[in-house]
């Protein structure tokens, strides 16, 4: 793709942008400030007074700033150039602000509820379809963010941030966009090269960040906690396939004595789901219904029937031993929701004083045995 096309692309992107009204092009100027100018007079105020009329609407000035920052240069060293703006521009300033904020919360709660949407309409959706479900959410949130007032003056056109913005920094200083008629006449007269040209203002970076902070919540932290994991413990002295809702989800092969670790991961959607376990000759063994996802871990034992399932607790360090030490789980349940941090299956816990766990704590350990 030569330079060319990504002109082109980004000009239709503009146009697009414009068309919506997310995006204005305002006559400004453009200032190359070098980095060893030095503008501030030493008291804050550059060469003005810090009640020296506005920057952008000539009243009587309420106070200074720096100008604002492209989004990609956040946390970058601002040029010393100051703005003084009116009581009525600052309220603006922050009015714009609060919108970002606002829109970009707008996006990050849509991109999560449209990923969100897709669990509930197909809860076996894969996660790649759950981020385009999020994706939409952000298309949907931006569109509603340009409705959030705050974003633009009344009409609609004009600056609306800062009347100067940081766009670049490179080997001469930073660049900076300004809108200001005054303050660049201002530069000017400190000898800095002000160029005439057109500057463009436009609405898609508190959308465009809180996509990015909705996928990677989706991604990173959701889609795994709406679909919790059970571990499924065959029992019985032959394989049997798991099947969810009518869709086949594994064949765990049967463990009939306590093995360290055993059992089969399966991640099933958070709610009330038929568990049915069978033979591989379709013969059913267990179907129960169950509600997934309400607890920290969750089991599942078909055909389980003369076996028995506890819970060991045992402290280490300074923590008081829980009492009791040791709970049985329901004998009649085949699916057990367990409300506590579990650390070991089917392994005894260490004996205090040995070098396993030094941490302190308590450390819980499911465990199976026949019934007496
Ligand atoms: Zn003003």
């Amino acid at each position: 793709m030569g330079p060319a096309v990504g002109r082109e692309i980004v000009g239709k992107l503009y146009g697009l942008l414009a068309r919506v009204g997310a995006m204005r092009v305002t006559s400004g100027f453009r200032v190359v400030v070098g980095k060893g100018v030095v503008l501030d007079g030493g008291d804050g105020c550059s060469d003005v007074a810090c009640d020296g009329p506005c920057d952008v609407c000539g009243e009587a000035g309420a106070g200074v700033c720096g100008p604002s920052m492209a989004t990609l240069l956040f946390g970058r060293s601002l040029p010393d150039v100051r703005i003084v703006l009116c009581e009525g521009c600052r309220v603006r300033v922050w009015h714009r602000g609060l919108w970002w904020l606002t829109a970009f919360v707008v996006a990050v709660v849509l991109g999560v509820g449209g990923a969100w949407g897709v669990v509930v309409v197909w809860p076996w959706a894969p996660w790649s379809v759950g981020v385009v479900g999020g994706v939409v959410g952000v298309l949907v949130g931006f569109f509603v963010g340009l409705l959030v007032p705050g974003r633009t003056r009344l009409g609609g056109q004009g600056w609306h941030g800062k009347p100067a913005r940081v766009v670049a920094i490179g080997e001469n200083g930073w660049t900076v966009d300004v809108v200001s008629g005054a303050l660049a006449a201002r530069l000017r007269r400190r000898g800095l090269e002000v160029l005439a040209c057109d500057v463009v203002e436009h609405d898609v970076v508190p959308s465009l960040v809180g996509g990015i902070v909705a996928v990677v919540l989706v991604v990173g932290v959701l889609w795994w906690s709406w679909h919790p994991e059970v571990r499924v413990v065959n029992v019985m002295d032959r394989p049997l396939e798991i099947v969810v809702g009518g869709r086949s989800v594994a064949v765990v092969p049967g463990v009939p004595g306590e093995v360290e670790g055993a059992g089969r991961m399966v991640r099933i959607p958070r709610g009330w789901w038929h568990l049915r376990a069978q033979g591989l000759d379709g013969a059913v063994v267990e179907d129960v219904r169950v509600l997934v996802g309400s607890g920290r871990a969750q089991l599942f034992v078909p055909g389980s029937a003369g076996h028995c399932f506890r819970v060991d607790r045992r402290a280490y360090g300074q923590a008081r031993q829980p009492r009791p030490g040791s709970w049985e789980l329901p004998q009649t349940d085949r699916f057990h929701t367990l409300h506590e941090r579990i650390d070991g299956w089917f392994e005894p816990n260490p004996v205090v004083g040995s070098s396993v766990w030094l941490s302190g704590g308590v450390r819980r350990a499911v465990r199976h045995s026949r019934c007496r």
